[in-house]
């Protein structure tokens, strides 16, 4: 093997996702998904999709789509890039990314596809470190840099920033893309959205995949300003990178046309989230405060790798990051009612 292929495949971390298990019933709240199936309009455009319409290929600027997404955020649907998953968005706004001196800036604690992107495409990257309560100040991106990117919330802790301090940040670096990967906000959080038509410099990257229960459809999304977004269809178009398929665009557009069902479960998911909440301070554990779909827990007694190695054995999956800072902390999904009862009775029998 030519030893130019060996060296890139042996320095590259890919990122590691978490598990997906194929076989057990497990309670699993290790990946963030919805505890509910998607709404009953998204079944009925996949129900009713022909094979007149599946014979032909998709609209490959998903037109209807990216109107109905604009019109959500009063925006126009030049200023709307969808993507196979806001992964796909993200990976092709780090592929915008490359071409600056200084390097790009991302929380030390943050969303670990990350440094594998900036790592796969040559960015070069400098992380900055959270506060001690695991929150971002924006004062420490006052720096030369060539881009932000940030998750509000943040994952893996769930911690959101003000909108008043994403404003701060884009006022305070006007030369470079801040990009807001908004996959959680729906559960709590302030979007930049509005901020679109203010900032040239700012793209909000939002999913399908978590609030409205589609992880599997594959569907997400940035907002910004035309240059920035013609920018991002300039990068998909030079990859073999394909538009949303048939199906993807018919349920996705049916979601975002179900208002009640989407208000109903976030409702429901912050609900149990200040259950599950109190459930594990009764146990002792200290939990960050989270505006996302999940909690970011650790016990002052208990070794987090213990638990998580406990409760994997009782068919209950959570999140275990075996990394410096976090590794006493748990990441827990806020699943149905009943999964966060369970959780919460296998940790009350071995604390
Ligand atoms: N951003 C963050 C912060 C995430 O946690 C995830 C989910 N792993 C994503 C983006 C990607 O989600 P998807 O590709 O399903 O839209």
């Amino acid at each position: 093997m030519s030893r130019f292929w060996s060296a890139i495949t042996q320095q590259l971390t890919p990122y590691v996702p978490g598990e997906q298990p194929r076989h057990q019933r497990l309670v699993k709240l290790n990946t963030n998904e919805s505890p509910f199936d998607p709404s009953p309009a998204v079944m009925r455009a996949i129900a009713t999709t022909t094979g007149d319409m599946l014979r032909r290929y998709p609209d490959p600027e998903s037109v209807a789509l990216r109107e109905a997404i604009a019109d959500r955020f009063d925006l126009r649907a030049e200023q709307v890039f969808v993507g196979n998953g806001s992964d796909e968005v993200l990976a092709h706004a780090f592929q915008g990314l490359l071409k600056h001196a200084a390097p790009i800036l991302f929380p030390d604690i943050t969303y670990s596809f990350y440094p594998v992107w900036a790592q796969l495409y040559g960015v070069e990257f400098k992380t900055v470190p959270l506060r001690a309560d695991f929150s971002v100040d924006v004062a420490d991106y006052r720096r030369d840099n060539g881009g932000i990117i940030l998750p509000n919330p943040n994952a893996p802790t769930g911690v959101p920033l003000a909108l008043a301090e994403v404003r701060r940040l884009l006022e305070g670096n006007r030369d470079s893309v801040v990009v807001i990967d908004e996959a959680y906000v729906d559960f709590g959080g302030e979007s930049a959205a509005a901020l679109v038509p203010e900032f040239d410099n700012l793209l909000v990257v939002h999913t399908l995949s978590k609030s409205r229960a589609l992880a599997g459809l594959r569907v997400g999304y940035a907002l910004g300003q035309e240059p920035l977004i013609e920018g991002l269809g300039r990068i998909k178009n030079s990859f073999n990178s394909y538009p949303l398929d048939v199906l993807a665009q018919r349920a996705a557009l049916a979601s975002l046309e179900d208002e009640a069902w989407f208000r109903d479960c976030c409702a429901q998911v912050i609900d149990s989230r200040e259950f599950l909440r109190e459930g594990l301070e009764q146990l002792g554990f200290e939990v960050l405060p989270s505006a996302a779909n999940f909690l970011f827990a650790s016990h002052p007694e208990r070794e987090a790798g213990a638990l998580f190695s406990a409760l994997r054995e009782q068919g209950i999956i959570v999140r275990y990051f075996n990394k410096p800072r976090i590794d006493q902390h748990l990441r827990i999904s806020i699943g149905t009612r009943e999964d966060c009862q369970a959780l919460l009775a296998a940790l009350e029998a071995m604390l």
